[in-house]
C-alpha cells in the first residue's frame, strides 16, 4: 500500500487503503505539542521555534491561537479538558484554565527552576506527569540560552496538592512520555545529550507501582530508527505510535515494529483525534498532516 510500510502483518487492518495522508497546513518553523479538543473540532498544536501555538479545524484551517506561547512544546488535556502546556521560555508547567487564565503549575523544585519542560500527560487519578530535559536551555532557537539549576528529571504533580515529587532522575535527555491504556506502565523516550556524538536514544517502559505514584522495573522498550522517539500515543490496544524521522511507527507492546505511515518529512509528535480518535494528526517538521486508521486512540 501507498504511504505505508507493513513490517507485521498484524498492521495491515490498522490502515486503509482509501485514507491518504493529507496535508493540512505548512510553512511552520517547527511543530510539537498537538493536542485534540473535541468539543471544538479543533486541533492546538504549537509552532515552537516562531513562539506561537496553532490551532487547526476542518472550517476554519490553520490560525494562530496564541502568541506569544512561551515556546511551548508538549500538550495535554487534564481530567477537567483543560490545556496543559510544557514552556521552554518560562521554564515551567502552564494550565490554561476554563476562563482562558492562565496559571503556572510547576516552574521549581525545592527553590531551584526547572530546565525546560518538553512533553507531559495526565494521569486518571488527577496528576499530571513530564520531562524536564535541558534542549531548551542549549539554544536560543527553542526558548533561551540558560544555565540548567537542576538534572535532567521526570516529575509528577499532584492531583490534589500540587506538590511536585520526581519520578526519574535515570535519564540524560527525557522527552515523550504515554502510560499504557490501564496505566499499569509508562513509557518514556531516552533522546539523550544534545549534540553528543552518539548519544543514546530509545523508548524505555517501567512499571507503575501499585500506589500509582511512582515507577520502576525500567527496561529498554525500543529503539526507533531511522531517526528517534520523541514524541508517541498509545492506541486502545496498547500498541505505541511514535515520531520517527520517516513517518509515524507503530510499535506493538512486546517492542516489535509492525509497521510505518509514513511522511515526507522528520515527525516530533503526534496525537489521536477527529470525530471517533481514530484520526492521526502529525506534526512532521514544518508542516501539519492527518492520516484517518482503522485504530483508535486510547482514552
Ligand atoms: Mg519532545
Amino acid at each position: 500500500m501507498d504511504g505505508f510500510e507493513i513490517v507485521d502483518r498484524r498492521f495491515a487492518p490498522f490502515v486503509l487503503d482509501n485514507a491518504p495522508l493529507e496535508k493540512l497546513g505548512d510553512g511552520f518553523r517547527w511543530l510539537e505539542g498537538p493536542v485534540w479538543f473535541g468539543d471544538m473540532q479543533t486541533l492546538l498544536f504549537n509552532d515552537l521555534p516562531n513562539n506561537r501555538t496553532m490551532q487547526w479545524s476542518a472550517r476554519g484551517g490553520a490560525s494562530v491561537f496564541r502568541s506569544p506561547s512561551w515556546f511551548a512544546n508538549g500538550q495535554t488535556r487534564d481530567r477537567e479538558g483543560r490545556l496543559i502546556s510544557c514552556s521552554h521560555e518560562r521554564r515551567c508547567v502552564i494550565r490554561t484554565e476554563h476562563n482562558g487564565a492562565l496559571s503556572v503549575i510547576a516552574d521549581r523544585f525545592e527553590g531551584k527552576k526547572l530546565n525546560s519542560p518538553n512533553d507531559v500527560v495526565a494521569k486518571s487519578d488527577g496528576s499530571i506527569w513530564f520531562t524536564d530535559p535541558w534542549y531548551g536551555l542549549q539554544t536560543d532557537y527553542e526558548g533561551g540560552k540558560a544555565d540548567p539549576e537542576l538534572p535532567c528529571r521526570v516529575y509528577r504533580i499532584d492531583g490534589a496538592s500540587g506538590a511536585l515529587s520526581i519520578v526519574s532522575d535515570e535519564f540524560q535527555g527525557p522527552n515523550g512520555l504515554c502510560f499504557s491504556p490501564d496505566e499499569s506502565l509508562l513509557y518514556i523516550a531516552e533522546t539523550g545529550l544534545l549534540f553528543a556524538p552518539d548519544p543514546v536514544q530509545e523508548i524505555r517502559v517501567f512499571q507503575v507501582d501499585s500506589g500509582g505514584t511512582t515507577i520502576s522495573h525500567g527496561r529498554r522498550f525500543h529503539k526507533v530508527s531511522p531517526g528517534f522517539a520523541d514524541g508517541f500515543r498509545c492506541d486502545e490496544d496498547g500498541n505505541i505510535w511514535s515520531s520517527a524521522a520517516d513517518g509515524v511507527h507503530c510499535i506493538a507492546p512486546s517492542g516489535d515494529l509492525m509497521g510505518k505511515v509514513l511522511t515526507p518529512s522528520r515527525v516530533a509528535n503526534l496525537t489521536f483525534g477527529g470525530r471517533a480518535n481514530s484520526r492521526l494528526f502529525i506534526c512532521a517538521s514544518q508542516a501539519l498532516y492527518a492520516i484517518y486508521l482503522n485504530r483508535r486512540g486510547a482514552r
